[in-house]
């Protein structure tokens, strides 16, 4: 039960379109931010510009365990004898003040002492009581962090649509912020649709596979943070899909499908989107992929992506990815392309964009090297689990050399 007015929603869009088309419907859809802990910020999407509150490091520094001393007082040649007039360590509340001619002991991370502007290491000085003697060939300036090196106070320390990595969160917290403002994460409804589908704890009947769609397409979301709710396997029964996708579409912010989108007897999803809410686009000329469809159900964008396991994958990294980020305003990962060059002749014969395949190498000629494997079916996984990227082959190419500079997207996992 395909809608049976095709002229309603587009259909057979590029790659490209579709992802633009996505984009525009997410960034009409932007979630809401909220605050949250910096320990449950990792992989979340900054919605705030962070601006640096005070000089980063807040007071010059030493680099190095030393003595701080004057670099005007340093030799040009021969040595010098500096008086040590006292201590200062990390975490000190106060530094003793560095006359013409002194030096003051100090740790890596204690205040300058004032007076002071540079620190020889302690590996190059002789201590004898209360004199240091330091030799010629020492820097003035050396081995000091000034204030503000890293941030200055008003810097944009990190912009909006930034995700939280490691080093943006020892950021945040380095300038006083225990909290960040981050997108709300979306409520995702997934469903692995199909009656030949058993979980992979029962043993197989006649005609009945495990149910892989649902791990693979659950630790896409998990990779990016987003825990689905419980998902659900329905069977390919137009009442119960109706039920589910409804009640998703209530709840949800995205609903995404694996299987029954293609035009087969048992092929639903198209007519369900249809009837329940509104198609968007329904075909992308990919391959694999084909017979993905965007739509919206309730508040909720519908993602109905075909059930062969490597056109899962490839619908899910070409069209949800983008989506997760423009709802997110993610600006820093949306679809990571890299450029690398084929490592073999490639011949299609189609005018649909494909994704190959392939295992990224980097050689010893400074360039990165896409080898496609050779197992290419849309129902086997082995070649995307042996693979750590996909080239992505344009609508319009036909043949490609060896050498060729192609897209090549990295798995996630990869990067
Ligand atoms: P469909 O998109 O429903 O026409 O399914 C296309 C192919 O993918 C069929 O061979 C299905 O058996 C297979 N398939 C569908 N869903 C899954 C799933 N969750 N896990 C593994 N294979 C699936
Ligand atoms: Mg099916």
């Amino acid at each position: 039960m395909p809608p049976s007015t095709p002229a309603e929603f587009e259909t057979r869009l590029s790659v490209a379109a579709a992802r633009r088309y996505v984009i525009e419907l997410c960034a009409a859809r932007r979630l809401p931010s909220e605050s949250v802990a910096l320990e449950s910020a990792l992989g979340r999407v900054l919605a705030e510009d962070v601006i640096a509150p005070h000089d980063q490091p807040p007071f010059a520094n030493s680099a190095m365990d030393g003595f701080a001393l004057r670099g005007e007082d340093l030799p040009g040649a021969g040595e010098h004898r500096f008086r040590l007039v006292g201590q200062v360590l990390a975490g000190a509340a106060s530094a003793p003040a560095c006359g013409p001619g002194e030096c003051v002991r100090i740790t890596t991370g204690a205040p300058l002492p004032p007076g002071a502007d540079s620190v020889v290491v302690k590996e190059n000085v002789h201590v004898d009581g209360d004199t240091v003697v330091v030799a010629a060939g020492e820097a003035a300036f050396a081995n000091v962090r000034p204030a503000g090196e890293d941030y200055r106070a008003g810097d944009v320390a990190l912009r909006a649509g930034g995700r939280l990595t490691p080093a943006r969160l020892g950021v945040l917290a380095s300038l006083g912020r225990v909290h960040a403002t981050v997108a709300r994460q979306p409520r995702v409804a997934l469903f692995v649709t199909g009656d030949e589908l058993v979980p992979p704890s029962q043993p197989l009947g006649f005609g009945q596979i495990h149910d892989s769609n649902r791990y693979s397409l659950g630790a896409l979301l998990r990779q990016l943070g987003i825990e689905p709710q419980p998902i659900a396997h329905l069977r390919d029964d137009p009442v119960a899909l109706r039920d589910a996708l409804r009640d998703a579409g209530e709840r949800c912010d995205l609903v995404i499908s694996s299987g029954g989108v293609s035009a087969g007897e048992a092929d639903f999803l198209p007519g369900l989107v249809a009837d329940l809410g509104k198609v968007h686009f329904w075909k992308v000329r990919m391959k694999p992929g084909m017979p993905a469809l965007c739509g919206e159900i309730g508040g909720a964008l519908v993602f109905a992506l075909p059930g062969n396991p490597v056109s899962t994958i490839a619908t899910f990294l070409a069209l949800v990815r983008p989506a997760l980020a423009a709802l997110q305003g993610a600006t820093d990962d949306a679809a990571p392309v890299w450029r690398a060059r084929l490592a073999a002749p490639l011949t299609k014969r189609h005018d649909r964009a494909e994704f190959l395949r392939a295992t990224l190498q980097s050689r010893e000629d400074g360039a990165l090297w896409a080898m496609p494997l050779a197992k290419q079916g849309s129902g086997m996984l082995r070649g995307v689990a042996e693979a750590n990227a996909l080239i992505f082959v344009p609508e319009e190419t036909r043949e490609l050399a060896a050498g060729a500079v192609v897209e090549a997207w990295p798995l996630p996992g990869l990067c």
